[in-house]
């Protein structure tokens, strides 16, 4: 049963909400032994949701679902730490827009999902501290993606009816979702409000949802779109209703460096497959392919090194016993709580927005940034839809991943670091399999165009 199907039995009372919830919390709890999707669960809470909901005269949208959380999206009086051990113990004193916004229409939070720590990761390797790395629900041997690895891993696991909320910088929908199997839709920036969601890389960071079916994305996007005065960055334009299809042919152009060398055939292959009773031409994109990937990261990681700044031991999360002078305490807490890769975004963001160097890196990027965006814009003033692998690999091994450089970590970002740069909204669907493992297809449109993803998932669906 998906989630549609269970919505209307539950409003028709067929299905009570507060049983539902019970096994459905009991099917997590079981499956997270084997797999660390969660980095928690709440019980208590999710059963208190569900007996409120199940009293009201109300029967919103989402009636009685459950429905995980990435850990990055707060939510009042649930720790919430965007996967990092630096801020433990936090909780936030009020919902997310998108939280009010599920709960406002009868969705039930049953969990806060694993990730890379503040989304920094594509295999959800990077976890907080003394954290456990979620597994592949194909092979346990291999990554789920990253980073928003927890919501892509029970999305395919679970049996129970859920969606999952989930989040992307430059790629932390699609590649988990890519990796897992399941559908990821990351929306136009601005299109769903940020406000409470833990900052990464403000000008880059998106609320989307993970899912395995197509209807079920096209109703939580419908429900946490739309302006929000909290947000300066969400935009005022008509939320269309995306569980209504609306567009039947597309005109759709396939990126030649896409299925080039350095993608694993059985990618390209599955992708070609898939397309093929489609109509569809070829592109190509040179500026996205060359730099996407370096603009990217000294974008994200020069944000990324003001944003962090914060967490120091003082207001937020973890203390230390407070000894020494404010360099010596705030040294001693950040050295002992943020995780390697975290040090080095810090670092490498600080050195490109530094004076001297800020003209040659952080600034140089932005400008590269601009003319991506204008690479993109020129395709769409002819076609609808971009379509690339999601990722250029099956979801690695864990050995394997050990075995890798920073460089080569990032270079998988390849399909999805150029969407995420322009804001572009996207979405990951499964294409096929390659030695027994999923793979993924990508299509990006113009902005605030959803609704042209959602119809195209679905005509391939049939
Ligand atoms: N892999 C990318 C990174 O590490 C994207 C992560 C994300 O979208 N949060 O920055």
């Amino acid at each position: 049963m998906n989630s549609i199907e269970y919505i209307k039995k539950a409003k028709n009372g067929e299905i009570d909400i507060v049983e539902n919830t019970k096994k459905t919390l009991e099917e997590i709890k079981k499956i997270d032994k084997e797999y660390n999707y969660f980095i928690n669960i709440n019980e208590n809470y999710s059963l208190n949701q569900a007996e409120k909901i199940s009293k009201s005269n109300k029967k919103g949208k989402l009636y009685g679902l459950p429905i995980s959380i990435k850990d990055c999206v707060c939510v009042k009086d649930l720790e919430s730490k965007a996967g990092s051990k630096i801020l433990e113990g936090y909780k936030p004193v009020y919902d997310a827009t998108v939280i009010q916004k599920i709960k406002d229409e009868g969705g039930i939070i049953i969990g806060k999902t694993q990730q890379d720590v503040f989304g920094f990761g594509s295999f959800n390797t990077n976890v907080g501290k003394g954290y456990k790395i979620p597994k592949n629900p194909f092979d346990k041997e291999r990554t789920t993606g990253g980073s928003s690895g927890g919501g892509s891993g029970i999305t395919k696991k679970i049996e129970m009816p859920h969606i999952a909320v989930t989040e992307s910088t430059g790629g932390s929908i699609a590649a988990p979702a890519s990796y897992c199997g399941v559908i990821g839709l990351c929306p136009t920036y601005g299109r769903v409000s940020r406000y409470g969601l833990m900052t990464y890389s403000n000008s880059m960071d998106k609320i989307g949802v993970t899912s395995k079916d197509i209807e079920e994305i096209a109703l939580m996007t419908s429900v946490i779109s739309g302006y929000d005065r909290k947000d300066s960055t969400s935009k005022k334009i008509e939320i269309p209703d995306y569980t209504k299809k609306k567009y039947d042919k597309l005109k759709l152009v396939l990126v030649k460096e896409s299925i080039n060398e350095g993608v694993e055939e059985g990618v390209s292959k599955n992708l070609i497959n898939l397309i093929d009773k489609i109509k569809y031409d070829y592109v190509s994109m040179p500026l996205n392919f060359k730099y996407s990937i370096q603009v990217y990261y000294l974008c994200t990681m020069s944000e990324v090194s003001t944003n962090l700044s914060m967490l120091c031991g003082m207001r937020y999360g973890m203390h230390e016993k407070l000894e020494g002078n404010f360099n010596e305490y705030f040294s001693k807490v950040r050295s002992n709580n943020f995780v390697k890769e975290a040090k080095r975004r810090i670092i490498i963001g600080t050195f490109a927005r530094m004076s001297g160097f800020r003209d040659a890196y952080y600034l140089k990027a932005l400008k590269v940034r601009t003319k991506i965006i204008e690479e993109y814009k020129k395709i769409f003033k002819k076609y609808d839809l971009i379509i690339t692998p999601s990722m250029p690999n099956i979801a690695p091994k864990f050995s394997d991943i050990n075995k890798m450089t920073p460089l080569e970590n990032y270079m998988t970002d390849i399909m999805t670091a150029g969407p995420n740069l322009a804001g572009f909204p996207h979405i990951s669907i499964p294409s096929g399999f390659s030695k027994d493992m999923p793979t993924g297809l990508l299509a990006v449109a113009n902005h605030f165009q959803e609704h042209k993803l959602i119809d195209f998932a679905r005509s391939l669906k049939k």
